[in-house]
């Protein structure tokens, strides 16, 4: 459901007139030969579109004005090969409106020694020409990844692939609708915010349904498309027996399947691509959505328990990020401790919704009582995590601003079989360990929920930060709570005097 393959990001670089025919003609040649080297780099999923070698305060408008307006235009790449005066940029960035990254590189690797003569020196100054326009960028404020090193290197590729993937989901976000199925868990605080401040700040629609606007869709669903889906929930999962056919718990699997089907349907009619349900507005819905969830998510579709807009919003951009990556993303929430003297874990868990993108293995598929809701017994997919680096991710209302929060952590085997645990679950190990992440996160007033990812980094949150103008808290294997403090009441100023790009 999500298609990138019309995406793209210009290459837009910068020089001046009074460089004469012959040096121009070089600065567009080796630039087309740039933007076709990273086009071809497997680290960047969009297409890179050389763009003209902009000259002027007028071709640079122009370059700018046609970013703003062409859709599938989701971010800029600029480069300086030779000296670009800065204050012809002013014009054009103080319209632009795309994300823009500036790559500090330089068309050849290596000082040619012994040829090196002026001409060659005047052609390659990137190394200034670079700094002059990073200049304007700071004096106006514009927030900007920078990416310094030979275009060549893997290293530098990553980097820009990283930052093309942010710009992706930051594209998403400015055309995502999420559908809020029931409100907010009553009295819960953290899951709320402002949604007008959101679509302010992020593009993201949200907007309220009924449960009785999926139940529409759930009636229509026919007992072809309902035997199709029984037939995909028997390949692809190991169904306990009680839920193959003619087994006691049949009929419940048989529900959940209809809840899929008028669920996705309702998605699809409304062009959704995220949404939030809560156990407290179900409807005549018979359970909650487990399995559907579930499925939706691995499928691309946002999610966030209990009326979580925020999450749910998050869980889709983090998933248009890692397109083609290894390793998935889920909805996820801190659910309960294993303290021990030497080592304390988190076991993240949710009564139903986790996605099976970070299964390890085949999930299997159950029917289990939820002391929740007084709905009947739901449908889910059981599974462990496998091991290995991962991020938890939060984004929360703070009032006057929001705040994404990012705590790494290292996903372990779990330390024994959980015969009797009926959820999906991930073991892991918070950085530095429990004790300062915890404490810092609290501090932050980080949410239960969180994006879980496998693929996104801490990078791509630093990347989404920047081009959302927002507040980024990162917990790590460096963070110490006294510093942590420190930032915490910094922030506080810098925000209270400093309305971020406003
Ligand atoms: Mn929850």
């Amino acid at each position: 459901m999500i298609d990138i393959s019309q995406k793209e990001v210009w290459f837009v670089v910068g020089s001046q007139e009074l460089y004469g025919e012959e040096t121009l003609r070089k600065v567009a040649e080796h630039s087309q030969i740039i933007a076709k080297g990273l086009d071809a780099s497997s680290q960047i999923p969009v297409k890179i579109v050389y763009k003209d070698v902009v000259k002027s305060p007028a071709q640079i408008l122009d370059v700018c004005l046609a970013a703003n307006t062409t859709k599938n235009c989701i971010g800029l790449i600029t480069w300086m090969h030779t000296f670009s005066p800065a204050k012809m940029w002013i014009g054009g960035l103080s319209i632009l409106k795309k994300p823009l990254c500036h790559l500090h590189t330089q068309y050849n690797a290596e000082i040619p020694w012994g040829s090196i003569d002026m001409d060659f020196m005047n052609l390659n100054q990137s190394a200034h020409g670079d700094r002059e326009f990073g200049f304007i960028m700071s004096r106006m404020r514009k927030k900007r990844k920078v990416v310094v090193g030979h275009w060549e290197d893997e290293r530098v590729q990553k980097k820009l692939g990283i930052w093309t993937r942010v710009a992706l989901g930051w594209d998403e976000l400015q055309n995502l609708k999420v559908a809020r199925i029931g409100d907010n868990m009553r009295e819960v605080a953290v899951t709320e915010g402002d949604k007008v401040e959101a679509q302010i700040r992020f593009g993201m629609s949200v907007n309220g349904y009924d449960s009785s606007d999926v139940t529409k869709h759930i009636e229509k669903v026919t007992d072809a498309q309902l035997n199709d889906l029984l037939a995909v929930y028997e390949a692809s999962y190991n169904l306990t027996d009680s839920l193959k056919e003619g087994g006691a718990q049949r009929s419940s699997l048989v529900e959940a399947a209809k809840i899929e089907l008028g669920l996705r349907a309702f998605l699809v009619e409304g062009g959704f691509g995220a949404f939030t349900d809560t156990f407290e507005n179900l409807g005549v819905w018979k359970q909650l959505p487990g399995i559907a969830t579930q499925r939706l998510m691995a499928d691309g579709y946002g999610f966030g328990g209990e009326g979580d807009w925020k999450t749910a919003a998050m869980v889709r951009a983090l998933k248009v990020m890692n397109i083609g990556l290894e390793g998935g993303t889920s909805f996820m929430e801190d659910y309960t401790y294993h303290f021990t003297p030497q080592k304390s874990y988190v076991l993240g868990s949710h009564m139903l919704e986790i996605c099976p993108s970070i299964a390890d293995g085949k999930p299997s598929c159950e029917v289990h009582p939820l002391g929740i809701g007084g709905k009947e017994d739901p449908a889910r997919l059981v599974f462990n995590s496998p091991a290995g680096d991962a991020i938890n991710v939060s984004l929360v209302d703070m009032g006057n601003r929001f705040r994404l929060i990012v705590n790494e952590v290292e996903a372990i085997k779990p330390l024994a079989e959980l015969p009797k645990l009926p959820v999906a679950r991930v073991l892991w190990d918070c950085k530095p360990n429990l004790d300062i992440a915890a404490t810092a996160w609290i501090l932050a007033g980080g949410a239960h929920h969180t994006v879980y990812s496998q693929s996104v980094t801490t990078e791509f949150m630093e990347d989404f930060a920047d081009i959302a103008g927002i507040e980024l808290l990162v917990i790590d294997e460096k963070t110490t709570i006294r510093d942590f403090k420190d930032k915490l009441n910094a922030n506080e100023a810098y925000y209270h005097t400093f309305q971020h790009g406003l």
